[in-house]
């Protein structure tokens, strides 16, 4: 299930932020704005260079969406500065040209006292930078807060009755893909509308990238990391949460020489992520059935509009159906009749003339 609503985005890099967490370093992955912490005017010019276009581009009739303060700790501006971007978008929000105010902040920023300066503006969405919710990730991650204090923001955004997001980043120091699926698992306890998932990358000028340089934090491979992520995937698929995005936008600044030092970066990350899940949840269905080795072809009948995330970059999960099953051919048909994520299996064996099926439920 994937989250499609549209989605205006201003970059606010580091604005409000109280301090540069170990990973972050916003410069490197934006080019919205460069330099060090923004100055009052230079976060005026940085809205206007921004929204203006958004705002036209809303104006000329673009798909509705949410108006989004992203890049820094929204709710940790100084309340005059909040006060002025909150006035300067809400206007649009009243008029009908934006669907509502978002923002991702830290949650241990969401007090009583902001969220009753926030209700008097069209807010809609609030996103927490949650990252983890194990005790010993958010320590040694040095987030500043504990799981309690993401329990309480969580709460505060549902009593407001605005649309909670979550993201979580997965390969932090500490992390492990128990304390990762742990993490998962907890979110779904703050009962999120949606998510997002990260994986650590080591950027340029960060903490992250000393200790990388001295030995003491190794990132998550590309296969480690969607991996990890693909069971997380489905966790969420099957709750039925929709997921925002996985993986860092593929932004051109990010991917100059330099910025990112290490790590499992790659443009089509959630592609790479829905393959692999795929991969995953069909495997499980045919070694239920008993594994069909040895049949002649396998045939499978997915959504029509899913076939590429089933079949993988180089026929990948092809390939890895035939050698795991010892199959001569598989065949993957897109069927208009089925719906997202599920899939109907059915072999043929070539000793017996002898043949099986099975089926996944769409979810
Ligand atoms: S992770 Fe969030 S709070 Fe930390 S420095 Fe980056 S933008 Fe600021």
């Amino acid at each position: 299930m994937n989250s499609k609503r549209k989605i205006y985005p201003v970059f606010l890099p580091h604005a409000g932020c109280p301090f540069q967490c170990v990973y972050c370093n916003q410069h490197a992955v934006t080019a919205s704005f460069s330099g060090q912490k923004p100055q009052p005017e230079d976060l005026a010019a940085c809205f206007d260079s921004t929204f203006t276009p958004l705002l036209d581009q809303a104006l000329a009739g673009a798909a509705p969406g949410e108006i989004a303060f992203y890049g820094g700790t929204f709710t940790a501006l100084p309340v005059p500065t909040l006060k002025a971007l909150l006035e300067r978008v809400s206007p649009w929000v009243k008029e009908g040209v934006f669907t509502g105010i978002r923002f991702s902040t830290r949650p241990d920023c969401m007090s009583r006292e902001v969220c009753a300066l926030l209700e008097d503006y069209p807010v809609r969405t609030v996103e927490l930078g949650v990252q983890s919710l194990s005790h010993e990730v958010l320590r040694e991650s040095r987030r500043g807060y504990g799981v309690e204090v993401v329990e309480r923001a969580a709460a505060l955004v549902h009593d407001h009755g605005w649309q909670l997001g979550v993201q979580l980043m997965l390969g932090l120091p500490g992390d492990s893909r128990e304390r990762f699926l742990a993490s998962v698992g907890k979110a779904l306890e703050l009962r999120p509308h949606m998510m997002r998932l990260y994986p650590t990358l080591v950027l340029e000028g960060t903490l992250l990238a000393e200790w990388h340089r001295a030995g003491k934090f190794r990132p998550l491979t590309l296969d480690e990391a969607v991996e990890w992520c693909a069971s997380a995937y489905d966790i969420l698929l099957n709750a039925r949460i929709p997921i925002a995005r996985m993986g860092l936008h593929g932004d051109p600044e990010l991917e100059k020489p330099g910025r990112i030092l290490a790590g499992p970066y790659h443009p089509a990350f959630g592609y790479l992520v829905r393959v692999r899940r795929w991969r995953e949840s069909i495997d499980r269905v045919l070694e239920g059935e008993g594994e069909p080795r040895h049949a002649g072809v396998l045939l499978l009948d997915v959504p029509k509009d899913q076939l590429s995330e089933v079949i993988g970059p180089r026929q990948s999960n092809l390939h890895h159906w035939r050698e795991k099953y010892g199959l001569a051919r598989v065949q993957v048909n897109g069927s208009p009749s089925i719906s997202a994520n599920g899939f109907q299996c059915r072999w043929v064996n070539r000793d017996s003339n002898s043949c099986g099926r099975a089926a996944r439920n769409p979810l």
